[in-house]
């Protein structure tokens, strides 16, 4: 542990300069969110173009039928065109929000609201929760009408929305109210580590947020989930037995095999797997089970066994690990700063003894365009993720060699393809556009490697 706070200590060395020099960290905030902003319209309209494309690429052209294709790239411009306004339109509020000191306005606020309940400032815990709480709702008010459009309007003009108002807003105050409860215990819990451990908190709290990132996994399928999807067994028949026996050749530890009412909100499709180590649960969208055979969903589902095989939930487990550990690691230096609080205009009385909240939230604006390059680097290890699963599929018949895996690797193509054309989504990327947003690699790229895998497979057969 002492060589870890020693290297931790060059660190706060290096960022000393924090807690002296008078920075002008707002004006930094507003530049670099800016240009995060803008950065992302400039990909918007290298990708917009794209959307008048007359025809789909090569590998794809038996698959699209004309009016598909034409549904899917109208589907594409619209949704770019939102993204483009959206996007403008979210940076503004928060820039707004942070050129008004409205972060300092709401811990006034609520400051006063403890003080209503007897309870003083001496209560930073109690008063950080309310300050979440003021700061959720004035964030959260301007981005709702769209939400509203997206769903009422883009959405259900492509044919996709299922929601009606009426659950929209009560999944919407379901959502504030499961945020509630779970948010307060882990922030009341977050901030005592700090308390607590002082400044040596850095493996004391990454201890916390493992723990509880791990009662999430646990928490997430069988209590939040249900609350707004139901999740019945998979029906008796080929489905069923097609994949018990897939999981069985593979020693997955299959516990549970659910289908959920997808279809109750939108038309979009997926699969997925949860659950410990030694007992694990699939989970299949009524939707992909409506639009693709057995033999096709099968495919899917080799294809996410895949990434159980090659342990890819926990490779991110500890990527994000990582990411974590750094953000850690430099927060200090910005924690006992009163002059970098004086930046956003705290007075003089609260950036003496900073709150910890006040701290981590400015400080992780700070980091804003270190997190977009993060970003592109998660997505970079997604894609290698979704590859290596594909071609585990496309081997399967090699591993288990039975009747039930040959053409795994047509069944998944045609699936792959089914629901890129459900789904309507883009066929033609700009690379720059994808590094930044796909954490999937395109339908064509995909396609692609498919049947270089099957190349390879059938070579080594010869
Ligand atoms: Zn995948």
């Amino acid at each position: 542990m002492d060589i870890l706070h020693n290297q931790l200590a060059v660190v706060q060395r290096q960022l000393a300069f924090v807690a002296t020099d008078p920075i002008d960290w707002k004006f930094y905030v507003q530049v670099f969110s800016w240009s995060v902003c803008l950065f992302e319209s400039y990909l918007v309209v290298r990708q917009y173009p794209l959307y008048s494309k007359p025809a789909p690429p090569q590998v794809l052209s038996a698959h699209f039928d004309q009016e598909a294709f034409q549904k899917s790239q109208q589907y594409g411009k619209d949704k770019a065109k939102f993204a483009l306004i959206s996007g403008l339109y979210k940076q503004a509020v928060d820039s707004l929000i942070l050129h008004f000191g409205f972060y300092a306005w709401s811990w006034n606020v609520a400051g006063n609201i403890i003080t209503k309940f007897g309870y003083t400032s001496e209560y930073e815990i109690t008063q950080s929760i309310a300050f979440v709480v003021v700061l959720f709702l004035i964030s959260s008010l301007p981005t709702l009408p769209v939400s509203l459009y997206q769903t009422f309007v883009l959405e259900e003009k492509h044919g996709f929305n299922k929601t009606t108002p009426l659950l929209f807003f009560t999944d919407l105050i379901k959502g504030w109210a499961i945020g509630f409860a779970i948010g307060t215990p882990f922030l009341g819990g977050f901030l005592y580590v700090f308390k607590w451990a002082g400044d040596r908190f850095v493996p004391w709290l990454m201890a916390f947020l493992i723990t509880f990132q791990m009662t999430m996994v646990f928490l997430y399928p069988t209590v939040i989930q249900p609350l707004f999807n139901k999740l019945s067994p998979l029906p008796e028949g080929e489905l069923k037995s097609r994949i018990e026996s897939l999981a069985k050749e593979l020693q997955f530890p299959l516990k549970h095999l659910y289908e959920i009412d997808g279809s109750k909100r939108s038309s979009h499709s997926n699969a997925y797997f949860f659950g410990l180590p030694w007992s694990k649960h699939i989970v299949i969208f009524d939707t992909l089970i409506k639009q693709s055979n057995a033999g096709e969903v099968e495919a899917i589902l080799a294809h996410e066994l895949g990434h159980w095989y090659y342990m890819h939930p926990s490779k991110m487990l500890v990527v994000s690990q990582f990411h974590i550990f750094t953000i850690l690691a430099l927060f200090p230096a910005f924690m006992h700063a009163p002059l970098f609080l004086r930046a956003f205009d705290f007075s003089k009385e609260v950036a003496a003894q900073p709150p910890t909240i006040l701290a981590f939230l400015l400080f992780q604006m700070i980091l804003t365009p270190l997190e977009a390059v993060v970003g592109i680097g998660m997505n970079a290890v997604s894609r290698k993720f979704e590859y290596e699963a594909d071609r585990f599929a496309c081997e399967l018949q090699d591993k288990i060699k039975t009747e039930d895996a040959k053409d795994l690797s047509d069944r998944l193509g045609k699936a792959l393809i089914a629901i890129h054309v459900k789904n309507l989504s883009t066929v033609w990327v700009d690379w720059l556009y994808s590094a930044y947003h796909h954490s999937h690699p395109t339908l064509t790229e995909r396609l692609k490697a498919l049947e270089e895998y099957k190349s390879t497979a059938s070579k080594k057969e010869l």
